[in-house]
């Protein structure tokens, strides 16, 4: 038997035990990856399917992804193909703050049960799906954004571990108008407990923009919105040291680094 049809024989075999897994690279808990690819049809990770974009498989990999292995698929000419990657060790410092308004940390009953409240009003939305209302890049949402972030940055306020940080910081003056980073249809506004005055823009295909802690909002719960339109202004309502935009993105539920939705050239790339 030749070597060619060697490896023909092998090649079979792979396929009948199933579509060979390929190995990928690393990832960071947060990070997209983005997979490229002509004719493809579906993508998939964890149970869930959706449709690429422009060809491509887009994968939101949740900021508190354990670390291990991780199964990326999609869909060509009706078969699966999958891909593994290996998702880090949390690689995100530690962030110290200090609130003079202990009440803002050590929650009174009652702030614990607003608290409550407004999550599940907020959980909700991450189930949201619908056709995609936005390409990429997103458009930045501040006209002129400084360099920012801390996202993932473990966090303690006044000494207590809490939540990690989910968004981007920038740091902007009040009033700076806040800008929408693709159409979409406000699906919550609202003053919240830590947030403040918050909006959240659905943009379909389980993308969903965050904006905390405005002065105010300009749009309307239930509101469309267009790209770039200004929907508020820099605050620093809820619990904010100062004046900042907190933007932050969920893709299909998972938590993202927002920078790499205005940066998608620095997603990582399978291939
Ligand atoms: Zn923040």
């Amino acid at each position: 038997m030749s070597r060619l049809a060697i490896a023909l024989l092998l090649a079979a075999c792979a396929a009948a035990a199933g579509a060979p897994v390929v190995d990928g690279p690393e990832v960071a808990p947060g990070a997209v990856v983005r997979w490229p690819g002509e004719g493809v049809e579906r993508c998939g990770m964890a149970g869930g399917k959706w449709d690429p974009h422009d060809g491509t498989c887009w994968y939101a990999i949740d900021l508190l992804t354990p670390a291990g292995m991780l199964e990326l698929g999609r869909w060509r000419g009706g078969r699966l193909e999958s891909r593994r990657v290996r998702v880090v060790d949390y690689p995100y410092p530690v962030q110290h703050i200090t609130l003079a308004d202990e009440s803002q940390v050590d929650l009174s009953a009652a702030d614990l049960e607003r608290v409550q409240r407004e999550n599940q009003l907020i959980g909700a939305l991450w189930s949201r799906r619908g056709p995609a209302r936005f390409r990429l890049p997103l458009a930045a949402p501040l006209a002129e954004l400084p360099a920012g972030g801390r996202f993932g940055a473990r966090r303690f306020f006044n000494g207590q571990p809490r939540s990690p940080h989910s968004g981007a910081d920038y740091a902007a003056a009040g009033g700076t108008p806040v800008l929408a980073a693709a159409d979409g249809v406000v699906a919550l506004a609202g003053d919240f407990f830590f947030s403040g005055r918050s909006l959240f823009l659905d943009h379909g295909d389980g993308l969903i923009t965050m904006y905390f802690h405005l002065s105010e909002t300009a749009v309307e719960q239930g509101g469309e919105v267009r790209r770039g339109e200004t929907i508020g202004r820099v605050g620093h309502s809820g619990r904010a040291t100062g004046p900042h935009l907190h933007f932050a993105a969920r893709w299909r539920g998972a938590r993202v680094d927002p920078a790499l939705l205005l940066a998608p050239e620095r997603a990582v790339e399978l291939r």
